[in-house]
């Protein structure tokens, strides 16, 4: 429920209100998001369908090229966008629960056949489950690092032999800013590897949808191709720009 209808239901002001399960960010956006989204003058254009001013702000930010990043509205989207690019109706998708719930959702939506090789007790994945399941109908695995729920990185050694098979290996590496791992710097010598980010917790602003995706230029271009021209919102992208110019005050949060 969100928290005006939690709130009714409590009694209390929604401001009193933290909800802890989707991960939201309780100390809120940036100042300088509410103040550049006030002064914004261009609310009645389309936004740039090539999104140019934001994925050079995301380059600048990531150390990664341009060309090599996509925004969606949020990392949800994209998501959605790497299985309609990426499956036919029956094709398997692979993952790796307990983990984040859109992967699975999206295969679903997309036609797509779900394996599931869950965790062992150490929350840690499965490789060797992995590797056994792949077959010429698999095509996506999908590993979360760290982990929602459960905080695990995914190791460089797994992922790149996951990168031999011949599947696309999609790390979600939505809390990044709280570890400083990353494996995006593979994308330049793995064309079937994407890495996922957003701006929807660290630097609070869910609310909002900005989320990116790291991959090389030839995925990339399939993704654009398919996604609907306006999918970062003039407002998106502003909240994006001022955010990557307040660092330390996020990071500190
Ligand atoms: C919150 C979360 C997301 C969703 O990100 P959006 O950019 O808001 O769509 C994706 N992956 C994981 C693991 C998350 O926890």
């Amino acid at each position: 429920e969100s928290p005006a209808v939690l709130a009714q239901t409590a009694g209390i002001d929604s401001r009193q209100i933290i909800r802890l399960n989707a991960n939201e960010n309780p100390y809120g956006p940036s100042p300088k998001v509410k103040e550049s989204l006030g002064k914004c003058e261009t609310y009645h254009i389309y936004p740039d369908a090539y999104q140019h001013t934001a994925r050079k702000a995301l380059a600048n930010y990531t150390g990664l090229p341009a060309e090599d990043i996509l925004v969606g509205s949020g990392s949800d989207e994209l998501i959605d966008l790497l299985l309609r690019a990426t499956i036919d109706p029956g094709d398997k998708v692979i993952n790796c629960p307990p983990t984040f719930g859109m992967y699975s959702f999206s295969t679903y939506v997309n036609g797509g056949t779900l394996l599931s090789v869950p965790r062992n007790h150490e929350f840690e994945v499965n490789l060797d489950g992995i590797k056994k399941v792949i077959d010429d109908k698999t095509k996506i695995v999908f590993l979360t690092s760290p982990n929602n729920p459960t905080g695990n990185l995914v190791s460089r050694d797994t992922v790149l032999d996951l990168l031999d098979e011949n599947i696309l290996v999609v790390i979600d590496e939505t809390y990044f800013e709280f570890c400083q791992q990353t494996l995006a710097p593979l994308v330049e010598s793995h064309p079937n590897l994407v890495v996922l980010r957003t701006m929807s917790k660290w630097a609070g602003l869910a609310g909002l949808r900005i989320g990116y995706g790291i991959m090389a230029p030839d995925m990339l271009s399939m993704l654009m191709d398919i996604k609907q021209p306006y999918n970062m919102n003039v407002a998106a992208e502003v909240a994006l720009i001022s955010s990557l110019s307040d660092l330390p005050y996020l990071k500190s949060n």
